[in-house]
């Protein structure tokens, strides 16, 4: 295994962000982990986990050893009448992923089509896309512990998954490295077609596939949402808020159109990006970064992206937000 020093970690995050890491290194092999545990232990440096990078927001420094996982493979670990269950390595390609259980004829991820990064950090946020969270087809994630040095495995509740969150954002949680994610996916469709344009899409088509979702989301989301290769981002900058019915009312006055969700419990959920667009933020500049002109919701980098600009673009929006509106946005990338 090879130990850098002062490693430039701007080609491995989306938003192409100028971040030294003090220590790098790549995770190739489960076992390799114990030589880092140590190699950690002799620098006395704390461990920062990095998958795809795309939903980092970097410092310019990082005193830390950052491991890049690079872990592939998967396999099947069990069946059920309905249900085929496949562990997967948390450093594969989440899309990849995703088109390789279509592949296998296996329904159930095919909303999630397309977002970036790997396996591994999908359960760290829970990701979630047109009326889909991946919590419901994980079974069990398993990783290894830095701070105990040993691998532990949590079940679906103990990953204590909500809405954009999971037990593994805690600072419990902070030195364990997911290894492997299982999922337990369907052998038959059972499509989710809730979100309005898939609805319309899919309207007059019977036995709808899996292939058929995913295409459309791939078409969906390449319309919408700037490709990361050209337009660097990190995709949604904040999370839907949610709130209640008071709050709900005082904006319909001012918004007729306001998108409101419904929850379970009684709240509601309101769209970031409407919020951030009424208050004129669409395609609004400050010094290297945007609000990108398609899709408020995403902040981009112009170029060359200084952490300063990210920082006060995110003041800007959460501060007119909560003055105007009332409402406290929280972003949904990770700030190192
Ligand atoms: C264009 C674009 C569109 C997006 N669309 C969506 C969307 O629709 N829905 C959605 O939910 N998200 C979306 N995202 C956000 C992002 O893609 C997801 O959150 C993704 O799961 C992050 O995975 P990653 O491997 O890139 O994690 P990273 O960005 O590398 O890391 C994020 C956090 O997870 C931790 N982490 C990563 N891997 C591991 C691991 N193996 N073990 C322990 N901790 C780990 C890191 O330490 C870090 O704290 C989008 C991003 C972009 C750029």
């Amino acid at each position: 295994m090879k130990f850098e020093s002062n490693y430039n970690l701007r080609s491995l995050n989306t938003f192409k962000l100028n971040s030294q890491a003090r220590f790098f290194v790549e995770l190739n092999r489960v076992e390799d982990l114990h030589e880092i545990y140590d190699f950690a232990m002799a620098n006395n440096v704390s461990i920062r986990i990095l998958g795809g990078g795309s939903n980092l927001i970097l410092p310019e420094h990082i005193e830390a050893l950052v491991i890049k996982n690079n872990l592939t493979g998967s396999r099947f670990t069990g069946e059920e009448t309905r249900s085929i269950s496949i562990a997967c390595a948390s450093g594969v390609n989440w899309h990849s992923f995703v088109l390789s259980s279509i592949g296998q004829g296996l329904f159930g991820l095919e909303n999630l089509a397309l977002i970036p990064g790997t396996v591994g950090g999908a359960p760290i946020q829970n990701i979630g896309a047109y009326g889909v969270e991946v919590n419901q087809f994980i079974t069990k994630v398993t990783g290894y512990d830095f701070d105990t040095n040993t691998i532990k495995a949590l079940t679906n509740p103990e990953c204590q998954f909500e809405y954009r969150h999971s037990i593994f954002k805690t600072p419990a949680y902070k030195n364990f490295l997911i290894t492997e994610v299982e999922f337990k996916l369907l052998k038959h469709a059972q499509p989710v077609l809730s979100y309005a344009e898939l609805a319309q899409a899919f309207a007059r088509q019977p036995n709808v596939q899996a292939r058929d979702i995913a295409n459309k989301v791939i078409q969906i989301r390449q319309r919408k949402l700037p490709d990361v290769q050209t337009i660097p981002n990190v995709g949604s900058f904040f999370k839907n808020p949610i709130t209640n019915a008071q709050t709900v009312s005082n904006l319909k006055v001012k918004f007729p159109d306001l998108v409101v969700h419904t929850l379970a419990d009684g709240q509601f959920k309101l769209a970031a990006g409407q919020l951030i667009d009424k208050l004129g933020f669409k395609g609004r500049r400050h010094g290297t970064v945007a609000m990108y002109e398609k899709q408020a919701l995403v902040m981009i980098n112009l170029g060359e992206a200084r952490l300063i600009d990210v920082k006060k673009m995110t003041d800007l929006v959460q501060q007119e937000c909560l003055t105007q509106l009332g409402i406290l946005l929280e972003t949904e990338p990770i700030f190192w």
